[in-house]
């Protein structure tokens, strides 16, 4: 099994065929006169259909990024449920935190991979991010008396030094913070992100080692068509992204207010 294993590059890159190629000038003349290029009309529509791609889904990250942070006082107030929950605690969230610095470039705080010409991506888990924010490194206290969440940083590995933008869930304001350690935000992050790789992976040889137990049974029991244990293996069932997460909260809080209301009402 080939896992192609480079997070500095999105899936677009995974796609792109390499622009040269060396190739000798005999073989080239060869070529050329028979009408082959050495990157085909296709090979470059496919290209540009990926860059496409690429650039809505930078433009529906950046609507799912505010969606998150208009909505941070509610997701706070349902941070308990959400990581009790695993079809909350999983929703990817890796665009509501960005980081980089000097020498080691930007934080990827999501990657893809390329397992036998599978691709997926692992994000940022909800989950994780609403755990890194109870650190003390990425909360700060706001003069409203709420508590601010980092969502952006940049410094030197180097020196040490940071600045970092925080957002206030109560008054909506963005802070400004400085001289914290870039380490701690820097290799915190990547550690958390390689946790979820590790959950993740865990998960899907969790599942297998189902898969192959359920096909095992139905052999036993003999008169069993299907070949392979393939057709036993299962997802986590119903996903759920962050408009759906946010819909269903915001729906308990207002069934909450008019049960409360009703029960006031009938008291007087
Ligand atoms: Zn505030």
């Amino acid at each position: 099994m080939a896992i192609i294993f480079d997070d500095s590059r999105s899936i677009n890159d995974y796609l792109k065929k390499p622009d040269s190629h060396p190739e000798s000038f005999v073989s080239m003349c060869k070529r050329q006169a028979a009408g082959l290029k050495l990157i085909s009309d296709e090979m470059e529509k496919e290209r540009k259909e990926q860059e496409e791609l690429h650039e809505l889904q930078e433009k529906h990250f950046e609507r799912k990024k505010k969606l998150l942070f208009d909505n941070l006082d509610l997701i706070m107030r349902h941070r308990d449920e959400i990581l009790a929950t695993p079809r909350y605690a999983n929703i990817d969230a890796h665009y509501a935190i960005k980081g980089g610095g000097l020498y080691v470039g930007p934080l990827h705080t999501s990657r893809a991979f390329n397992v036998a010409g599978s691709i997926f991506r692992v994000g940022l888990r909800l989950a994780t991010l609403l755990r890194i924010w109870e650190t003390d490194q990425f909360k700060v206290e706001c003069k409203c008396g709420g508590t601010a969440v980092i969502r952006s940083f940049t410094g030197s590995p180097l020196s040490g030094s940071s600045r970092a933008t925080a957002y206030c869930p109560e008054c909506k304001q963005e802070i400004r913070v400085k001289n914290r350690s870039f380490g701690q935000y820097f290799w915190f992050l990547q550690t958390s992100l390689s946790e979820d790789v590790e959950t993740i992976a865990k998960s899907i040889i969790a599942k297998w080692t189902l898969a192959e137990a359920e096909y095992e049974k139905k052999v036993k029991k003999g008169n069993y068509k299907d070949p392979r244990p393939g057709a036993e293996f299962h997802g986590d069932g119903e996903y759920c992204d962050l408009e759906t997460m946010i819909n269903e909260l915001k729906m308990k809080e207002f069934d909450f207010s008019t049960t409360s209301q009703h029960k006031r009402q009938n008291l007087t």
